[in-house]
């Protein structure tokens, strides 16, 4: 997540400074912004990883912006939460039909507005992929289709199923779609369950021991990557 680029527009002061804090600390490189019409330019100027978006602003408003991000070439895939009071829970409803990833209301906790900024962030990397319905890696085939995995067994081709329960299955197709790529547990985490912060990190670590167990001789298939996370790789 680190250097990803965000744009916050907000025009309460406070609100956009400890918001600009709380990601700043992440590693995300942060731009705060107080209204809508300097909103969309900077948006547009610094095309961010993703937008950090107040409904009330002084001249756009959240809304219109949203809206103009979804509807131009270059602004289309940027990730958009919204940021609302209690009482615009009709324009959040609005706001998602615009195309908005999520939306977070204040008075918000800010471990919970980095949690749903990283997970807007990986979901919409997920869902740029170019889906395909079976997967293979090396002597793995994972068809997402069936939710089975298969790994080759034999000289002659032969393959034998893996038994793999269904967060196994998710984190070896997390790991697998990515070859080379680091995971750290926490992403595990939510990309398996599609939520953030309920599992332990020895949970992760016990699935992945499990998985290993199951893949046999190609348990090398999954790399410890000490004090970070996991990776797949195809040279075991
Ligand atoms: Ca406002």
């Amino acid at each position: 997540m680190k250097g990803k680029k965000i744009v916050v527009v907000e025009d309460e002061e406070d609100i956009r400074e400890l918001i600009e804090y709380h990601l700043q600390r992440e590693g995300f490189a942060v731009i705060g912004v107080e209204d809508g019409e300097r909103g969309l330019l900077t948006i547009e100027r610094e095309l961010p990883d993703l937008v950090l978006l107040d409904l009330m602003l002084p001249g756009i408003d959240g809304l219109e912006i949203c809206r103009e991000l979804r509807n131009r070439e270059k602004t289309k895939h940027i990730s958009v939460l919204m940021v609302t009071a209690k009482t615009e829970e009709a324009d959040v409803v609005l706001g998602l039909g615009l195309g908005a990833d999520d939306y977070i209301q204040k008075p918000f906790r800010p471990r919970e507005l980095v949690a749903r900024v990283k997970s807007a962030i990986r979901r919409r990397e997920f869902a740029e992929e170019e889906p395909s319905k079976v997967l293979k890696r090396g002597p793995l085939e994972i068809d997402l289709v069936k939710h089975r995995t298969t790994m080759l067994s034999g000289p002659d081709g032969e393959r034998e199923e893996l038994k793999l329960t269904a967060t196994e299955f998710e984190l070896l197709h997390v790991l697998a779609r990515r070859p080379g790529r680091v995971f750290d547990r926490e992403e595990l985490m939510e990309m398996s369950r599609g939520e953030s912060g309920v599992a332990l990190d020895r949970v992760i670590d016990a699935h992945i021991r499990s998985i290993r167990k199951k893949l046999g001789e190609q348990r090398g298939l999954i790399e410890t990557v000490r004090s970070v996370g996991y990776r797949f790789t195809e040279r075991p």
